[in-house]
């Protein structure tokens, strides 16, 4: 029987090459699914806001589908911008405006620290579901440095170095990263969810 395709409920081509990279197969994106609606992201969490991407996607599809909610934590900021981390400056992905914010919040701010957030869903044909959360700790450096990934990774310095995930680039973001934390947990889980792909 051949293997079911995964497909991220999300058009952002960061993230799923991020997962391709990380899994070693091919995850199909929003943008590889004609007619597919917007799906309204109207949950107060990160979990809530994720089961909505994916139960919308596996609903439309009729397939398996997986989706990340993800963002930054800041704790100075009561963690903000959390999950309105893609919108912070105004405009949805503006990355430059959303650090420029950042550090003009942080500015005389003694207490950088921050996590990454990253929550998966997963959601198959049959009604079967798993949320899995994972996180990054690190600090918000003073100016972003480094060309990698995307989002705020200019301004993440993970904890334990004193380089930025941009600086570091992909083959560090994918061992240490909420995403990779999130994925691993996912891949680890006792209902082995992920294995059907591998
Ligand atoms: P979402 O697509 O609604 O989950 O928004 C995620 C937003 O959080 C992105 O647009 C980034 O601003 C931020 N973000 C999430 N993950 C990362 C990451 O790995 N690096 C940098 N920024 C991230």
């Amino acid at each position: 029987m051949s293997k079911p395709t995964l497909t991220l409920a999300s058009g952002n081509a960061h993230k799923c090459e991020e997962f391709s990279e990380m899994l070693g197969m091919p995850v199909r994106s929003l943008k590889d699914v004609p007619g597919v609606p917007d799906f309204v992201e109207d949950g107060d969490s990160f979990e809530a806001n994720a089961l909505i991407k994916a139960r919308g996607l596996r609903n439309f599809t009729g397939g398996w589908s997986l989706a990340d909610d993800s963002g930054l934590a800041v704790d100075a900021l009561g963690g903000a911008p959390g999950i309105h981390s893609a919108r912070f400056a105004g405009e949805h992905g503006d990355d430059a405006a959303n650090n420029q914010l950042l550090l003009e919040k942080l500015a005389d701010q003694e207490d950088r620290s921050a996590q990454f957030v990253c929550v998966l869903a997963l959601c198959g044909p049959e009604g079967e579901e798993w949320v899995i959360r994972g996180e990054c700790k690190g600090q918000i450096a003073q100016k972003p440095s480094g060309e990698a990934g995307f989002g705020y990774d200019p301004l993440f310095h993970p904890e334990g170095y004193d380089q930025s995930f941009a600086e570091l680039g992909a083959e560090v973001k994918h061992r240490i990263s909420h995403r990779s934390v999130a994925l691993e947990k996912l891949l680890a889980h006792s209902d082995r969810p992920l294995a059907r792909f591998l």
